[in-house]
């Protein structure tokens, strides 16, 4: 099994959507500025030796500019997004192409880790995604209770939707899907476990960076469920205690620099 990290863009955000309390006023200092931060889309290839070639997460649309709302571009703006980013080049830069795609799995359905799935529009695949962030996702659209994060153009019926149940999905071999509620109520972390290079877990936006896996630092306006994030905090930790697992979090631009400097994990 190869693990291939793909660097789909950059965004750019006041960093109070990823850290609770950045920027916040205190008696001593009344007017801080809002700190704002780069950060990476990131979503990974595996070749799997009986599953094939799997997606986890496929970044933005490539035509984000017109697809996402006009408030969402000014909140969570794409600063980068060069030819290299776009997922079926970065695939190729891998060594790999959009038709060797034999699965995507979706660790939630926001329009940053989603919305990529235009490029896979009319090839028959499945698509994996927890059942209970499938239903959040629709629900959260069509009544816009939490429109922004998701938005309805990959929402659609037209593809091969195959909802996965229960908190511990072994979906192939050395290939486990985690349930992370916290940032949505049924985010997929996935841990691999890889012959050479160990365990990798991949949380997605259970930790947008570092800070928050490492200083406990809870996810800021970007929080949905505070204890259950904080559950699931423990939980990751627990893994990777115990399997010495590398971390790779949803959004961190230097963790994902860092372990780049390879060109796949095996
Ligand atoms: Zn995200």
């Amino acid at each position: 099994m190869k693990l291939h990290l793909l660097d789909l863009g950059n965004i750019e955000y006041d960093e109070g959507f990823a850290l609770a309390g950045a920027g916040v006023s205190t008696r001593s200092d009344p007017n801080p500025a809002s700190p704002r931060r780069k950060v990476a889309i990131i979503a990974a290839a595996i070749e799997h030796p009986k599953a094939g070639v799997v997606l986890f997460d496929t970044g933005a649309a490539p035509n984000f500019a017109e697809l996402w709302p006009p408030p969402v571009q000014e909140l969570f703006a794409i600063t980068h997004y060069g030819d290299e980013n776009r997922l079926d080049n970065a695939l190729a830069a891998a060594g790999l192409g959009l038709d060797d795609v034999r699965a995507v799995v979706l660790s939630h359905l926001h329009l940053d880790h989603a919305g990529g799935l235009e490029f896979l529009r009319g090839r028959d695949l499945p698509v994996y995604v927890h059942g209970d962030e499938l239903r959040n996702a629709f629900y959260a659209v069509a009544t816009r209770e939490d429109l922004g994060a998701y938005i309805s153009h990959y929402l659609d019926f037209s593809f091969d939707w195959r909802p996965l149940h229960g908190d511990r999905i072994e979906l192939f071999d050395g290939f486990l899907l985690h349930r992370l509620p916290g940032h949505t109520p049924a985010l997929l972390g996935l841990q691999l476990e890889l012959a050479n290079a160990g365990t990798f877990f991949l949380t997605s936006d259970q930790f947008h960076l570092r800070e928050n896996y490492e200083q406990g630092q809870p996810l800021g306006w970007l929080l949905r469920d505070h204890a259950a994030w904080w559950r699931s905090h423990r939980f990751v930790r627990q893994v990777a205690e115990r399997t010495g697992a590398r971390l790779v979090f949803g959004h961190d631009a230097d963790v994902l620099a860092e372990l780049k400097r390879e060109p796949y994990y095996d």
